[in-house]
């Protein structure tokens, strides 16, 4: 069985961690090793995770209420859950499939004179094409804050030079992961010391607790290894249990409900050692080798299949997505090929909000209900690699997979959209035209306050 994911992590760092949790260490030290492995130390500020990070960027930014945060449509759950905490309203931008990028008439669309800051995902372990939606974003002075937690793949990609706050992830399930930890690389000098001054005031995670998270992921990997996961499938499929949804309900981040508890927390000591460790010391090889691995598949697939994200700039592929009419089945013919593929149930699109339903964003919501993530890392060997395109490809002929190329299908998603957020009617009159005197007062000085802009 090749399983969904190998977590990016070593015996050696789980130990590495333990190690340093029981030491004293000089905690601006450590900080200071986590800022010089990045290649811009001023301005990277580690944090306890993106969420950690986004939140806390969120508190200082301290926006009026009922302002809008534009956001790519297709995420993670928490990031929509942290703009509604601080008061604020999302906005989803419908994207291009084949990037996953906003579409820029999405962008116009959503536009209104409560508009304050845009979040721009790059999905899959690519990039997307971003340069014309910060162009706009910038036209209306809105904050750019780039979620790049699933493209990191080493120290050249920074993050947009013209976003303010650019946010890497080195999550349990992310490339290069120190199971946890975040770098938030902002670009005002004045925005930096805020959000340093802010973070200064969270309490520390305690290293008991990051220790029991090095544990638990020791546990999961080896559980993770083929052979174990083999037999576990086996069990479930046998019982009638899914299988799916169990190995992702248990790798949530910061389960139970004192979620903002445990996420306003600096990260341990033992954290931040274990994250200069890794990105001084991580074998980056590993992503040359998914990235060749994902684009044979990808040249394979591309003729019978819908692949999201195919064009996407630098694709390292972290995750390998195609689209299908029929998931399940797919899935499960990939099952019976010994290849453990997953709808994925982490990611979301962001709904409306009830006073603009005509921003819904429907193609989101066909890749959402059609998405199925194909097993992708380093140790995967060409054959299998070929075995598993083959079984795509045989699905593509019985007609389970969506055929390329993805395009404007408004009309087949309409259905899908209800299928996940419940009905809702499409009048178009509150479409904002975008009012220039608001922006006026936007209540993020650091924008526009940089020379040349
Ligand atoms: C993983 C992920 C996050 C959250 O990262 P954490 O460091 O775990 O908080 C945010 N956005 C996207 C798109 C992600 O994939």
């Amino acid at each position: 069985m090749w399983v969904r994911k190998r977590l990016d992590f070593g015996y050696s760092d789980v130990l590495y961690g333990v190690a340093a949790s029981y030491r004293r260490l000089d905690r601006a030290r450590l900080v200071c090793q986590v800022k010089q492995s990045w290649p811009t130390a001023a301005g990277c500020l580690p944090c306890l995770s993106v969420r950690s990070g986004f939140d806390l960027l969120l508190q200082v930014l301290d926006l009026p209420q009922g302002s809008e945060v534009l956001m790519s449509a297709v995420t993670i759950h928490d990031m929509v859950r942290i703009v509604h905490e601080h008061g604020l309203t999302p906005v989803p931008l419908d994207v291009d499939l084949n990037t996953m990028t906003p579409l820029p008439e999405a962008v116009e669309r959503a536009i209104s004179p409560r508009s304050r800051a845009i979040v721009l995902a790059h999905l899959f372990g690519g990039r997307a094409p971003i340069d014309p939606i910060i162009e706009i974003a910038r036209q209306h002075r809105l904050l750019v804050i780039e979620d790049c937690a699933q493209a990191f793949a080493g120290l050249q990609y920074q993050g947009h030079p013209l976003a303010e706050v650019s946010m890497l992830s080195f999550g349990p399930i992310k490339t290069a992961t120190a199971l946890g930890g975040a770098l938030l690389h902002v670009r005002d000098a004045v925005l930096f010391q805020r959000l340093q001054d802010a973070h200064q005031a969270w309490p520390v995670q305690p290293e008991g607790q990051f220790r029991r998270r090095l544990l638990k992921y020791a546990v999961l990997k080896f559980l993770s290894a083929r052979i174990i996961v083999r037999s576990v499938v086996g069990v479930y499929r046998a019982v009638g249990r899914d299988y799916d949804r169990m190995i992702n309900g248990s790798v949530r981040g910061f389960p139970g409900p004192d979620f903002w508890r445990r996420i306003r927390r600096q990260p341990a000591d033992s954290l931040l050692g274990l994250l200069a460790r890794r990105l001084q010391t991580y074998d980056f090889g590993r992503v040359q080798r998914r990235t060749r691995t994902g684009e044979f598949l990808r040249q394979q697939l591309a003729p019978v299949v819908a692949l999201p994200g195919k064009d996407c700039l630098g694709r390292t592929h972290w995750v390998f997505p195609v689209m299908a009419e029929a998931p399940h089945r797919l899935v499960d013919a990939l099952l019976d090929g010994g290849f453990d593929a997953t709808q994925g149930q982490s990611l979301c699109v962001v709904p409306a909000p009830t006073d603009r339903p005509q921003m819904r964003a429907l193609r989101a919501a066909e890749f959402l209900a059609k998405v199925v993530f194909l097993p992708i890392y380093p140790e995967l060997p060409q054959p299998a690699v070929e075995r598993m395109a083959a079984i795509v490809q045989s699905q593509a002929r019985l007609g389970d997979v969506l055929s390329p190329p993805l395009e404007q299908r408004a009309e087949t998603t309409e259905k899908d959209y209800a299928a996940h957020h419940g009905r809702t009617d499409g009048s178009d009159e509150h479409r904002g035209a975008a009012d220039v005197q608001g922006f006026a007062q936007i209540g993020v000085h650091f924008v526009g306050e940089r020379p040349g802009h």
